[in-house]
């Protein structure tokens, strides 16, 4: 692969955390629920590695449950409101959750206790719309992801958990995309927030769901006491130890990256508008991660650039398929109200923290060259 453009989707393990890895593995494989003293070691390291996910998250360490991910949180989170709201009890969720949110909550509370949050033409959140379906709906729980990963479109995600807060109603974001590409210290004013470890540097199945508070307990798997009996199953300490490595090694660095990267995507949007004069970028104008382009192209379907693209070396995606359910077509799009064509033209590319100039002009050229193959 010559050049990795689907970094949203996962990411190659960070230098710093790979070595966290190793040495993890070395030198505290043993279970840290086991009552010798190497157990204890184990169980002492797994505990710094929460209060330092803690501090950089500007949360209590208490507040923090490991998990096997990001599905597995939302999924905890929807499963434990299932049992703790009142059975007319309804939640809130935006129109471009992730599958993970948006069938999770649809599975464990039923279609109709689920009510969408539209987004405008931007794709964004407005707080007006949030106080709107409050006043309507009167919704016991609210969750906005707080960078999508489809569009990379920000969430104002602060000012949403403040309405939340007004209306005593308990707010949760999704920030996997938001992790390791901006700053997450505000992060725990939200009251549960969800993160992912492969979408920074970290290892798959791996990531931790923030709760309300340290005595919050809705177990999703049950048959052991490791997390305070909140999350059953032997603690994963050397991915956690990576995880918690590669989000310290990115934060330090996220304005610098930030700096570089940003100018090198706008400058392929601008190449890209050059030789395809037609081209649809989905949420242009709204603040965005600075990694990500999703668009919809003038001519052929998504499936036939990926497919192209991918023989030159170049790997990009498609959307996902969460209230379409139809492959290769985008949930942002497709509450942007878009036509099935345009759904089928969609195609998104998430550059990472070391991204060249060099790859996004030859990406670039790519597309041209597909163009050209095509015709
Ligand atoms: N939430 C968002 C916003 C995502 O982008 C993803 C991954 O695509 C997930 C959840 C699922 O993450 P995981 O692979 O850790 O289950």
């Amino acid at each position: 692969m010559s050049a990795y453009f689907d970094h949203n989707a996962t990411t190659a393990l960070h230098p710093a955390a790979r070595e966290a890895w190793l040495k993890a593995i070395d030198k505290h494989w043993q279970n840290p629920s086991s009552l010798y003293r190497e157990a204890g070691y184990a169980s002492q390291a797994l505990e710094s590695a929460r209060e330092r996910l803690a501090d950089l998250l500007g949360a209590e360490p208490e507040r923090i449950v490991f998990t096997s991910g990001a599905t597995e949180s939302n999924n905890t989170l929807f499963a434990g409101l299932a049992r703790c709201l009142s059975p007319d009890a309804v939640v809130a969720i935006s129109a471009i959750e992730h599958p993970s949110v948006c069938e999770a909550a649809r599975a464990w509370l039923g279609r109709a206790r689920v009510h969408e949050i539209p987004v405008d033409a931007e794709g964004i959140v407005q707080p007006e719309a949030l106080r709107s379906v409050i006043a309507q709906e009167q919704p016991a729980f609210v969750s906005v992801m707080a960078a999508n990963n489809e569009s990379g479109v920000l969430q104002p995600w602060l000012v949403l958990a403040e309405i939340c807060r007004e209306h005593q109603v308990r707010f949760h974001s999704d920030a996997s995309q938001w992790l390791g590409k901006v700053d997450a210290t505000s992060l725990a004013h939200c009251d549960y927030v969800t993160g992912s470890a492969h979408k920074f540097g970290g290892p798959k199945g791996c990531g931790f769901l923030l709760l309300a508070d340290a005595a919050e307990s809705f177990p999703l798997l049950h048959g052991g006491p490791q997390e305070q009996s909140r999350r059953a199953g032997t603690e994963n300490y050397p991915a956690i130890e990576a995880m918690v490595t590669a989000l310290e090694n990115l934060v330090p660095q996220l304005s610098a990256i930030r700096y570089v990267q940003e100018p090198l995507r706008d400058a392929f949007i601008q190449q890209m508008k050059a030789a395809f004069p037609k081209l649809r970028i989905i949420s242009g104008n709204a603040p965005r991660l600075w990694n990500t382009v999703l668009m919809v192209m003038p001519e052929h379907s998504n499936l036939k650039w990926l497919t192209r693209l991918s023989r030159l070396g170049f790997a990009i995606s498609t959307g996902s398929a969460c209230s379409t359910g139809k492959e290769g077509s985008s949930v942002v799009v497709n509450a942007l109200g878009a036509s099935w064509e345009e759904l089928r033209s969609v195609v998104r590319i998430s550059g990472g923290w070391q991204t060249s100039p060099e790859d996004w002009a030859a990406l670039a050229e790519a597309f041209v060259q597909v163009s050209k193959d095509l015709k």
